[in-house]
């Protein structure tokens, strides 16, 4: 396969005089700030607020390159993965006239986003295995096929994606291929963050609002060869992550320790709900998960849905999508959720049976 990242960019990108902040043209030591028109006097809060933060997030990218097994130049930030996907298609994909492959049933920001750039969508269903239909999405790619986004583990399916295809796709498709890991952390397969050397065109999302317990930091991960690196940071608004973002995300990265704790009670509690549903005579069908949801096809689904809703408990009603007609979505949730749950579940055998 010929991949020529050149070929990719659009080419006012490619051109592109990127934004040079104060803190790129001056980053050193100095004793005197007065480059940057702060508030040199301070702000209502404490520490260095009245500073704008670091606009490259060396200190957090640092840490993190240490917990993934890679260097630092292979990563980007972005105020959550929505704003990288969003990026993706900035960087790379002409309105109006480029397209990109899409896999429902799926994550909806590649969709929104697409929308928002008025880029072509082909939508290439997954089997009803939740697998990649390999033989459309090849007569589905043209010359204008930019990106192929793929979600793995798959929301809102929950199972992982086949290696094997994967590989098939990223071998042979000339554009750039998006793994989307959102939840890789609570699966048994491997991430493919160590296969940035063998891809040039590979790009994969990971995120802090999942495994990490962060969502309201708005922090996600893109991982790719420098080229593709390099791409995206000449689109990024400059200060794209905010000083207390970037602080509360290094004390983060010290507590690998707990985060892991976490990730194997979900786990343990996702099996055990798992096994609760699978015997509830309403349930017709608990789909393999390796995330922290799982997806419950069941009778009357959007019943069910407005029962729970009166008890004050909120599941993603996903029984109008394609592929999982009567599902629900479930958060695997505290103890106590699950328990709560539960109950309301048996209420509502009972009062139908
Ligand atoms: C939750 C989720 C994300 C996370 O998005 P953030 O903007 O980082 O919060 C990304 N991709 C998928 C598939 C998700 O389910």
């Amino acid at each position: 396969m010929l991949f020529n990242l050149n070929d990719l960019v659009r080419p006012n990108i490619a051109q592109l005089t990127p934004y040079s902040s104060a803190r790129d043209e001056y980053s050193g030591e100095a004793k005197v700030f007065l480059d940057a028109n702060e508030n040199s006097l301070g702000s209502p809060l404490p520490k260095w607020y009245n500073r704008y933060p670091d606009p490259h997030q060396v200190a957090v990218k640092n840490k993190l390159a240490v917990v993934k097994g890679i260097t630092a130049e292979h990563i980007f930030l972005g105020n959550g993965s929505d704003e990288c996907i969003d990026l993706l298609y900035r960087s790379f994909c002409i309105p109006s006239k480029d397209n990109v492959i899409i896999c429902p049933p799926t994550y909806g920001m590649y969709e929104v986003s697409a929308h928002i750039n008025d880029i072509e969508l082909k939508k290439i269903p997954l089997l009803p295995s939740f697998q990649l239909n390999l033989v459309e999405i090849e007569q589905a790619i043209d010359s204008n096929t930019k990106l192929i986004w793929i979600c793995s583990p798959n929301n809102p399916t929950g199972n992982s994606i086949n290696r094997i295809d994967i590989e098939t796709i990223l071998n042979n498709f000339k554009g750039i291929v998006i793994i989307d890991e959102a939840y890789i952390n609570f699966s048994k397969q491997k991430s493919f963050v160590q296969e940035l050397t063998e891809y040039p065109n590979l790009v994969v999302l990971q995120t802090f609002s999942k495994a990490w317990g962060l969502a309201g930091l708005r922090l996600g991960m893109a991982f790719a060869s420098t080229a593709i690196i390099e791409v995206l940071n000449r689109v990024k608004p400059p200060y794209n992550i905010n000083q207390s973002t970037q602080e509360l995300a290094l004390k983060a990265l010290e507590e690998v320790g707990q985060v892991n704790d976490m990730i194997r009670l979900l786990v343990d509690m996702r099996d055990a709900l798992a096994d609760v549903f699978n015997l509830m005579p309403t349930v017709q069908e608990v789909y393999p998960s390796d995330a922290n949801f799982l997806l419950v096809k069941i009778k009357d689904a959007r019943k069910v849905y407005e029962f729970l809703l009166t008890k004050g408990i909120v599941l993603r009603d996903r029984s109008n999508v394609q592929l999982c007609n009567d599902c629900l979505r479930i958060t695997v949730g505290s103890e106590h959720d699950n328990t709560i749950l539960v109950e309301a579940m048996q209420d509502w055998y009972q009062l139908n049976s």
